[in-house]
């Protein structure tokens, strides 16, 4: 192996810079040379390459998105995107790619494996969707947004004695709802793998009752992908509570907001150690691994392997929430 590309890839998390600049360093410093790939799989079809060097990714660490920009690329799907992939790394002399993105982007990873290229995946997504790895790059710096404009919406909510439905980002995953709702005190979460034993009724019980106890003003948070049978639009959520609460209820959704911004310490040193151990990887020639943390230790995996991982919910957690939101 003498050069290693770098790419990022599908949705965008705060940290990614810290895993490019990592990769680079980590790369260089075993002198080996970098490519920077743009946009994603994109970057391989429109041969949007350049060459990195140790400045390349100089004042990157502390800046949200990605320097190397993102994209979704449906043409790298079917196997003759990859294979054009694979011409490109072998005209570009791209002996092995690290690719930072979610689990769609470990997808791409693996076929490019198979294909012949090398590629080790980095899990960045600020939902902490992926079951292979208990933190992903971004997590920590959204959920800090969220509860941040959170305790905005707190302060006029209490004031009005409303009730605040707030939406958080997670399709797939209530993890930034689950610790956001517990971090600013949330009368009620509604996350979708807890969508069937906790619902919209349960909120609605939840907020008479305390309300019997002299509480006055909600805050209720619901996970981007929170369903009961249909999609769960906070707005209607909202009008909901208000009709069989008399409590004056407002929808705020956070949407975008969530994904940018200067990275946390966490999302900054997670992507630095997650960037040094795929090149590691890479450099030992592994190829088609994922890479991650479990109890805080680095972990890598055959990426079909962590495809078909199913993610545990942290129910404990769940269970702390409801019990202390009283
Ligand atoms: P994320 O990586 O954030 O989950 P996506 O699911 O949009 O985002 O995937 C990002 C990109 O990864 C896609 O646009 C595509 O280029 C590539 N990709 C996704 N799924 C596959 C697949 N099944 N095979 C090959 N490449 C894929």
């Amino acid at each position: 192996m003498k050069t290693i590309g770098v790419l990022t890839s599908g949705g965008d998390a705060p940290g990614m810079n810290a895993a490019i600049r990592a990769v680079t360093r980590t790369a260089l410093s075993m002198n080996l040379s970098v490519k920077g790939i743009y946009r994603g799989f994109n970057g391989l079809l429109t041969n949007h390459i350049d060459d990195f060097g140790l400045r390349s990714v100089s004042n990157i660490i502390g800046r949200g998105g990605t320097v190397l920009y993102t994209a979704r690329c449906p043409e790298f799907i079917p196997i003759e995107g990859v294979r054009k992939g694979v011409k490109t790394c072998k005209d570009e002399g791209i002996d092995g790619i690290v690719v930072i993105g979610g689990d769609g982007s470990f997808r791409g990873a693996r076929d490019l494996s198979n294909e012949g290229i090398p590629c080790v995946a980095i899990p960045a997504t600020i939902d902490n969707d992926i079951a292979s790895t208990g933190y992903t790059i971004g997590f920590d710096t959204a959920m800090n947004t969220a509860m941040e404009l959170m305790d905005k919406l707190r302060d006029t909510t209490q004031s009005h004695d409303r009730c605040s439905v707030v939406e958080v980002m997670g399709r797939r995953a209530g993890d930034i709802a689950l610790h956001t709702g517990i971090a600013c005190g949330a009368t009620s979460i509604l996350t979708v793998e807890k969508s069937e034993e906790y619902t919209v009724k349960h909120t609605i019980e939840k907020i008479l009752n305390t309300q019997t106890s002299g509480k006055h003003h909600f805050i209720v948070v619901v996970a981007e992908g929170y369903t009961a049978g249909m999609k769960i639009d906070a707005n209607h959520l909202a009008k909901q509570i208000e009709e069989a609460t008399g409590v004056e209820s407002r929808a705020t959704i956070l949407g975008h907001v969530q994904r940018g911004g200067t990275p946390t310490v966490r999302d900054r040193v997670a992507a630095s150690r997650l960037g040094y151990h795929s090149v590691e990887l890479l450099a030992s020639g592994k190829a088609n691994r994922v890479v991650g943390f479990m109890k805080n230790e680095i972990v890598d995996f055959e990426i079909n392997e962590a495809l078909e991982m199913k993610k545990e919910f942290n129910s404990e957690l769940f269970k702390v929430a409801q019990t202390i939101s009283i």
